[in-house]
């Protein structure tokens, strides 16, 4: 059976445009909210296994793990959904074949699929007001970010230590020496941009981390004028814009957000940089020094330079044949 077209246009939305992929067989089709902004991505594809993301774009300007402590703390309860966890809850419960939410160095998305209509339309209400009312209860915050507990917490005699749910991962991933090693090298290729920080956050910075700067970024990044939806599937995009302008975009107004976008500074001469690891006591550090060498090229959104990029890395890394 064919693929019904439907054109229909929800008023709130424009069309920007639309574009036929036939080797994907699928309609790209852009849409911008009017009063807010928001960009809508919708691939038309004759598929009832349906995709959503809304992603917002967060710089943060220092290694305190602001978006990554926001990305878990949104997710613990919000306006229409006022109980522990409801994300987790319909982890367990619902029909979904995806759901995560993921802090990159300059995003944060929240993305799930599910074959089932209702099932999508239950997860859709869950994200949006997640992300967009979200509650972010100050005991929230203690839990995913850091707080401070005696080591036994029922024993006020043990040592005080930090705990939380980012603090604990990240103090995980950054015990490698591999991490260390990438977040070193990024810091001195971006001197000056949101890409010098660990977006994770470093466990001895996530500590500084108030209360206050995470709903102050909340306010200032969790908005339709600075986010973008996807979706993928055989929902038509004017059933999406119908949702969301219900479930969320109808109470907002646009915001002039500025995000420190730049260019980072070129250097005129190679730069040498040695630093150090930690190693567990009586560990052996012979032959274990790591030597990187890395460039800064241009711009992320040129495709082509990307692609020719990434080519050149495999070919010169990714195989086995000694070169
Ligand atoms: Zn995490």
């Amino acid at each position: 059976m064919a693929a019904v077209i439907d054109n229909a246009t929800h008023p709130a939305f424009e069309k920007l445009r639309s574009h036929r992929i036939d080797t994907l067989n699928l309609d790209v089709e852009e849409y911008r909210h009017k009063k807010t902004g928001a960009r809508h991505l919708h691939l038309a594809a004759d598929n009832d296994e349906n995709v959503f993301f809304v992603a917002l774009r967060t710089f943060p300007m220092d290694s305190t793990g602001v978006a990554h402590v926001l990305e878990h703390t949104a997710l613990c309860g919000s306006e229409r959904y006022p109980v522990r966890d409801p994300f987790f809850m319909m982890i367990r419960r619902s029909l979904n074949t995806f759901m995560n939410a993921f802090t990159s160095s300059d995003w944060t998305a929240y993305p799930f699929a599910s074959m089932n209509r209702k099932d999508f339309d239950n997860l859709l209400s869950v994200y949006m007001d997640s992300v967009f009312f979200s509650k972010l209860d100050p005991l929230d915050f203690a839990q995913e970010g850091h707080r401070l507990e005696f080591e036994k917490p029922d024993d006020p005699s043990t040592d005080l230590v930090y705990r939380g749910v980012v603090y604990n991962e990240m103090k995980g991933a950054m015990s490698a020496p591999t991490s260390q090693l990438w977040q070193n090298l990024s810091s001195h290729l971006f001197p000056t941009t949101t890409y010098h920080y660990n977006s994770g956050g470093e466990p001895d910075h996530i500590v500084d981390l108030s209360y206050d700067d995470l709903i102050r970024f909340y306010r200032h990044h969790y908005h339709p004028s600075n986010a973008i939806f996807a979706t993928y599937g055989n929902i038509p995009a004017h059933e999406h814009h119908e949702r969301f302008e219900e479930l969320a975009l109808k109470r907002f107004d646009k915001l002039d957000i500025e995000l420190p976008v730049r260019d980072e500074k070129r250097m005129y001469a190679p730069v040498r940089v040695e630093q150090g690891y930690g190693v567990s006591e009586g560990e052996d550090t012979d032959n274990k020094t790591h030597i990187v060498v890395g460039w800064l090229l241009g711009h992320s959104f040129d495709l082509q330079e990307n692609l020719e990029g990434q080519l050149l890395s495999a070919v010169l890394l990714e195989n086995s044949a000694p070169h």
